[in-house]
């Protein structure tokens, strides 16, 4: 039996689409579809394009990319929001990349450090300011060992050269300083955002030869890449890694230094988690320095064992033996208790979910490893690679969104009644009003990790502790029928 009906999910898709003005429906249109595995190899919606005005889209923009997902959490580093004090305010320490470190001293990811743009910034421009808040930062945090300059929406508009700056004071100061382009006006959602941070990372840390602190190689040096370790996610994948025999000389971004972005570029392999964010950086990683890459998952125990022999493959007998003998001896029964444990509570519930660029589909078998379907996914920035990507998790037909705005997520909880909905802060709390269960999947709710072995069990008791809350049970007051 299908998840969703396939022709009553299109008719409801007909139906949502009715309600807008004709150019709107006519671009709507092309970004949902209803999806069925094996009919066709491509996923067939529209995808990375701007959003329609007005509609309350669900996505952010190129900033948000690059200072919030990429270079806010490598932590040794000052990162500097150049503009006025908004975004760097709302952006401040919301995303949860773990790090360790002592905040202020040698670790800088939970502040915000702005030029706190005035008008007479605008006018005059911002360059002088932004050299002696260089300065400033270099007095202040002496055991920095770098800076990136986020550049927010008027940077691009007046002409700033912020490129000139950050070569005079990098020589000054004798650290990288970054300029980052990544103007909110810039591209249609976060995307750009990562690509124009992958960009930097490209220009100014490896074409600059900033120093590894890998000196000696060795054969199974790895870097874990793209994992922003949301709730010490990364740090849980890194164990997989180490107890499979590898020596992971680099994390990227999450919990990261300098040192261990330089150190990328002498591993043997990247693994890239986050396809969507830092793919560009692994293509150019592997054309200029020859390390190769390649994807994998580790949420939920289906993907995890799949993902370790695929990344053990690229290695010798002896990886791939205690790779086996991992699998087999220790995290096949542990990852089994926690199946026995929580399937019976789950099994036969159905989820919508609608998150950013990786996890509408990598987090798919994690559901499933506990029989709950997808009833609906969707990204609000994918690109067609991610679509058709997505297209390997799907055995059921499913409904496919893109750039869903808030609109069409309340026509569509209230129509497919889901057990659960996995999505964002802004979706939340008008979700769990309707009277049906939210989990978040960008902040885990301030929970996690999610990855890796400790992350399934942690996972799989917030989706029970949801699903089947006491609370749903009193949506309605006794006296009402
Ligand atoms: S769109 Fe511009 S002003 Fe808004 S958060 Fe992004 S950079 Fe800041």
């Amino acid at each position: 039996m299908s998840v969703v009906d396939k022709e009553q999910s299109q008719a409801l898709i007909e139906e949502i689409l009715q309600e807008y003005p004709e150019k709107a429906l006519k671009s709507r249109k092309k970004h949902m579809t209803v999806v069925e595995p094996g009919a066709d190899e491509k996923c067939g919606v529209s995808s990375n394009r701007k959003s329609i005005p007005g509609v309350m889209t669900i996505r952010g923009c190129a900033y948000a990319g690059s200072k919030g997902v990429v270079w806010g959490p490598v932590k040794d580093m000052l990162t500097i929001s150049h503009g006025p004090v908004g975004c760097g305010q709302y952006s401040w320490a919301t995303r949860r990349n773990y790090y360790t470190g002592i905040t202020g001293v040698d670790s800088f990811g939970a502040m915000q450090i702005t030029s706190d743009f005035q008008e007479r910034d605008i006018v005059f421009g911002g360059d002088k300011k932004l050299e002696k808040l260089v300065d400033e930062l270099e007095e202040m945090f002496p055991l920095s060992r770098g800076i990136s300059i986020q550049s927010e929406c008027p940077i691009g508009l007046i002409g700033d050269d912020i490129e000139a700056v950050s070569r005079k004071k990098a020589e000054e100061i004798g650290k990288p300083v970054v300029p980052v382009r990544c103007e909110g006006f810039r591209g249609v959602s976060q995307s750009l955002g990562h690509h124009i941070a992958n960009d930097a990372l490209r220009d100014w840390i490896y074409e600059k030869d900033v120093s590894a602190s890998v000196q000696e190689a060795g054969p199974y040096d790895v870097a874990l890449m793209a994992d922003y370790n949301i709730g010490g996610d990364a740090w849980s994948s890194r164990r997989i890694l180490e107890e499979m025999g590898l020596n992971v000389i680099s994390q990227s971004t999450g919990d990261s230094t300098v040192a261990e972005l330089a150190n990328t570029a002498k591993a043997k392999l990247v693994l890239l988690h986050c396809y969507r964010s830092m793919n560009y950086i692994a293509r150019y990683l592997e054309e200029k320095h020859s390390v190769p890459w390649t994807e994998f998952n580790f949420f939920g125990p289906t993907q995890i064992f799949k993902s370790m022999r695929k990344i053990a493959s690229y290695f010798d007998e002896s990886i791939q033996k205690r790779t086996e003998e991992l699998i087999e001896n220790k995290y096949k029964p542990l990852l089994q208790s926690v199946v026995d444990k929580y399937k019976s509570r789950l099994e036969g519930k159905k989820v919508m979910l609608y998150v950013g660029g990786l996890r509408p589909r990598h987090t798919i078998p994690c559901f499933k490893d506990l029989g709950v379907e997808v009833m609906l996914t969707g990204y609000e920035f994918g690109h067609g690679d991610d679509y058709q990507r997505t297209m390997e998790y799907l055995d059921d037909t499913t409904i496919v969104v893109d750039d869903m705005s808030e609109f069409e997520m309340e026509k569509f909880l209230s129509k497919l009644k889901p057990d659960l909905f996995g999505s964002g802060v802004k979706e939340k709390y008008q979700c769990q009003k309707a009277g049906v269960p939210f989990r978040q999947m960008h902040s885990w709710d301030y929970s996690g990790p999610y990855h890796g072995i400790e992350g399934f069990a942690i996972f799989a008791r917030d989706m029970d502790m949801a699903i089947n809350g006491q609370v749903w049970k009193h949506i309605k007051a006794p006296w009402k029928s």
